[in-house]
């Protein structure tokens, strides 16, 4: 162990081995105890806990021990003795064992603490968590988590290195890369008035590599989006990036399945290969989502037909026009559940978008309670499969409204009715994603990944007459309903690229302007490539059963993007704003405000 023995000749866990012997230890003092004129202290470091026992005529060791406050630093040494048998603790690794202390050293004292770091679980809020995060970082859910983000990248790389792929580090301060969300941006000192963008993803930087000839690239690399936060994003994040020439998807399927096995396997856990196949339509018709959790069933169905003549009006009407009626079973869910329940349920799924729902409970014999009059629902039981006891949620509206507000109905009540299997893995590739989107706000098509993601060969003559219908060589790795990653087949023909360009609304002009270096080095001998991104700190999350990607980031961010450690962002000095040609019209305050 590298160390001094000055400090510590064993870490707390090690030093349990050594029986018998004189050993030295150091750490964090996590809780003391007097028993009688005995003293327990708990001594923690990275490896574990340690009991260290003070008897009464240990002198100025009993002394130094008394005054010892939670979270003082000390050092240690003394011999190694087994406990008595009725103080032996079986749950924790060294609970047979203890240090007879014959010297005491403080090494650094703790102030009183914001709040205790002894148990597993605090009560302190995340904002004050944030604002100590070291120590926070000191509790052992924490500890774990980046323990186990170590191993995890780790074992990716050991994965990729052994398929010959090299890490290359790309550029911070760049161009804007467009990934769909804002750019971060650095005001430059030496040209006033332009700008760096904070790279969204390596995305241009790694297809260069390709043109450059480096064939396998990888890079743990930071990634910085400006989006609103939610739950599981942070302006800035962790990719596992990969690019490879001379591929087709399913190389770069099987090199991700290698490298979730290696990952899982760090929690012990074996996952089965090759993972299945979705193509998007499906996903999104069977379960709403383009991420579908395969762990449960509760699929969508098709009920617009009998709807648009069972007589109810809103059913008639939305089907008259065009739209559809689908509904999801939630297996015995409907039991003993209340009006007032049911009806926190329809307010529920109007805060995920639905404009009404209409629910029913089967009964016995073909008895139906329902929001509705039952003789509306006649046969519906029968079409979706539902059985007394079970939950239909039906949802009338345009086909992609039904179908997204039905897909977060899905999972938020089969988690809420208990429908999730506990231990379940379902990995999931989702392919055949068209290759742009309508988006309805601007009038235009967006890329729905980037736009430098190929068409499928045989859609690329629809590029221009049918854009909506082009399929892209693209596909998502899903497990239990969360992305993990996604990426696609690169367009690597200037004549392509430029085509698609211009079906996303970029002219030849503004395509030069923003990407005239792509553009001139896929006319340079730019092999076939491909590649993808996985999210490690969501990734990580998943496999250490988290639920916020922050409980397994060392500082993240707030949900406003603050850091409250160092209390970035901060305002800065008007001499630096005017070296930087900038003159802001906000305060820092006000734009808090704002
Ligand atoms: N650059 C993409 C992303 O960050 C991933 C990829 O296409 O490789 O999502």
């Amino acid at each position: 162990m590298i160390g001094a023995e000055r400090f510590r000749t064993h870490t707390c866990v090690d030093a349990a081995d050594a029986s018998g012997e004189t050993v030295r230890v150091a750490g964090w003092v996590h809780r003391r105890r007097d028993h009688g004129g005995v003293l327990f202290i708990d001594l923690r470091d990275r490896s574990g806990i340690l009991q260290l026992v003070i008897h009464p005529d240990a002198g100025t060791v009993l002394e130094i021990a008394q005054r010892l406050s939670p979270e003082d630093v000390i050092s240690a040494v003394g011999t190694l003795v087994a406990r008595s048998a009725e103080t032996v603790n079986p749950r924790i690794p060294t609970g047979g064992v203890e240090l007879r202390v014959t010297g005491l050293q403080v090494l650094a004292e703790a102030a009183p603490l914001p709040f205790s770091v002894e148990d597993e679980h605090t009560q302190a809020g995340e904002e004050l968590r944030l604002t100590y995060r070291y120590l926070d970082l000191r509790r052992a859910p924490l500890l774990r988590a980046l323990e186990l983000r170590g191993q995890v990248v780790r074992a990716i790389r050991g994965v990729l290195e052994a398929e010959g792929f090299l890490e290359v580090e790309t550029p911070m301060l760049t161009r804007s890369t467009p990934e769909g969300a804002r750019d971060f941006l650095v005001p430059s000192r030496l040209q006033q008035g332009a700008f760096y963008a904070l790279p969204q993803s390596p995305q241009l930087f790694k297809q260069l590599l390709m043109v450059g000839g480096i064939e396998r690239y990888y890079q743990v690399v930071r990634c910085f989006r400006d989006e609103d936060l939610r739950a599981d994003r942070q302006p800035e994040f962790t990719q596992i990036d990969i690019e490879a020439s001379f591929i087709e998807p399913a190389d770069i399927q099987h090199l991700v399945e290698a490298i979730l096995v290696a990952a899982w396997d760090q929690a012990d856990i074996r996952l089965a290969t090759p993972f299945p196949r979705m193509g998007y339509a499906e996903a999104v018709r069977r379960f709403g989502s383009d991420r579908p959790d395969l762990r449960f069933g509760c699929e969508i169905h098709d009920w617009s037909q009998a709807a648009g003549s069972s007589g109810l009006g809103v059913f008639g009407g939305v089907v008259g026009a065009g739209g559809v009626v689908r509904a999801v079973v939630f297996p015995g869910a409907g039991v003993g559940l209340s009006r007032k329940d049911l009806d926190g349920l329809v307010v529920e799924a109007q805060e995920l978008g639905a404009k009404g729902l209409v629910w029913a409970v089967p009964g016995e014999a073909g008895a139906l309670r329902a929001s509705v009059k039952a003789e509306f629902l006649a046969g519906l039981a029968d079409a979706v499969g539902a059985g007394p006891g079970d939950l239909i949620a039906i949802v009338a509206d345009t086909e992609p409204a039904a179908q997204h507000v039905l897909g977060a109905v899905r999972v938020r009540w089969a988690d809420r009715f208990g429908l999730i299997p506990d231990g379940v893995w379902a990995p999931l590739w989702v392919v055949d994603f068209p290759l742009v989107e309508w988006n309805a706000d601007q009038g235009r098509w967006d890329a729905l990944h980037h736009p430098f993601t190929a068409p499928r060969p045989e859609d690329e003559d629809g590029l221009q007459s049918n854009p909506g219908e082009v399929l892209a060589q693209a596909y998502d790795v899903v497990m239990n309903g969360l992305e993990l990653g996604g990426g696609s087949i690169r367009i690597n023909r200037t004549d392509l690229q430029e085509r698609v360009f211009s079906v996303i609304g970029l002219d030849a002009d503004q395509a030069q302007e923003r990407f005239g270096f792509l553009l001139r080095a896929l006319d340079l001998g730019a092999p076939p490539h491909g590649g993808v991104a996985l999210g490690l700190d969501r990734l990580v999350m998943q496999l250490a059963g988290e639920r916020s990607i922050r409980d397994v980031i060392a500082f993240p961010k707030t949900a406003t993007g603050s850091d409250p450690l160092t209390g970035a962002p901060a305002g800065v000095d008007a001499p630096q704003l005017r070296e930087l040609g900038i003159r802001s019209t906000v305060s820092p305050a006000e734009g808090q405000r704002a």
